[in-house]
């Protein structure tokens, strides 16, 4: 039943759950829900809200959970094309299931289509085909089949396309054109304020004693993303249970523990190709 379309439920969360990007939450914001709530002076100004949001910056800093919290709290459908499985074969007709995604959207609007590691869905042509230019391959009628679709879709059918990728280095220039993906968003990793507030919100469920300060760990965990800044505090609760099957709280210790077992995801040449 999921093999195509991918309406899916939206789980509520909210800008509390994702620590940090006090400016990336700014423009997420005020390109989606400025346009719905202002609709009437976007119109009277003569302004366009964006049809295409691209997110980029690398993996586990909360690119998916900002997509999430941008559908809970505008209330719009949500619809979702991940890249990894458009091409499988149980899916089969893959430009199929984009006409589909957007015929879906238009007719449950206002909505957002995520595509979910967009590099997967339309990377550059021709990549390591030998220089042989087929013309005809699947990727490239799905890319034609998007801009065909995103060229579409008018202001006024309230349908907003937001990609996610870790490589937009290998994204196909034409979708950055004017009218596709306008907006580029830079979602980076964490600096120690932010990943205090992460080490907040992933232990909020945890009883820690006193003499825990997550100010330390955050001091120690550049290059950490938020993705293991939540292992980090799930870790410390485990090693809290391996400790004492009785414990009743996360000490500092657990804590550095866990620190010492999980490294970093994010390198500085990471950083630096974007
Ligand atoms: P990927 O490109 O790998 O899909 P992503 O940038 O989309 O990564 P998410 O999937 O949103 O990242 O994040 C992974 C997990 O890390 C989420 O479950 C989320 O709970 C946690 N996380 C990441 N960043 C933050 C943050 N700033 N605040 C709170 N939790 C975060």
């Amino acid at each position: 039943s999921m093999h195509r379309g991918y309406q899916v439920a939206v789980e509520k969360t909210n800008w509390d759950d994702v620590g940090g990007l006090a400016e990336v939450k700014k423009q997420l914001k005020q390109a989606v829900e400025w346009p719905l709530v202002y609709k009437s002076t976007f119109l009277r100004l003569g302004l366009k809200p964006p049809r295409g949001i691209l997110m980029y910056g690398p993996p586990g800093c909360s690119k998916t959970t900002l997509v999430k919290v941008i559908a809970s709290i505008s209330g719009a459908s949500f619809l979702s094309i991940n890249g990894a499985q458009l091409y499988s074969p149980y899916v089969g007709d893959s430009e199929k299931v984009i006409r589909e995604t957007f015929q879906r959207a238009r007719a449950s609007a206002p909505s957002i289509i995520f595509l979910d590691e967009t590099e997967a869905i339309v990377g550059k042509r021709n990549l390591g085909q030998g220089g042989g230019s087929s013309g005809d391959s699947v990727q490239e009628r799905v890319l034609s089949t998007l801009l065909n679709e995103m060229d579409g879709v008018e202001t006024a059918e309230n349908v907003l396309v937001i990609g996610a990728t870790n490589r937009p280095d290998m994204l196909d220039a034409a979708l950055l054109r004017p009218g596709r993906f306008d907006r580029l968003i830079y979602v980076p990793p964490p600096d120690v304020d932010a990943r205090l507030d992460i080490l907040k919100i992933h232990s909020r469920k945890t009883p820690v004693s006193d003499e825990v300060d997550l100010r330390v760990i955050a001091m120690l965990t550049e290059y950490y993303t938020g993705a293991d800044l939540q292992n980090i505090c799930r870790e410390a609760a485990m090693m809290a249970l391996r400790r004492d099957p009785d414990a009743e709280q996360v000490t500092m210790q657990d804590f550095e523990e866990a620190l010492a077992t999980i490294p970093p995801s994010i390198t500085q040449d990471i950083l630096d190709s974007y």
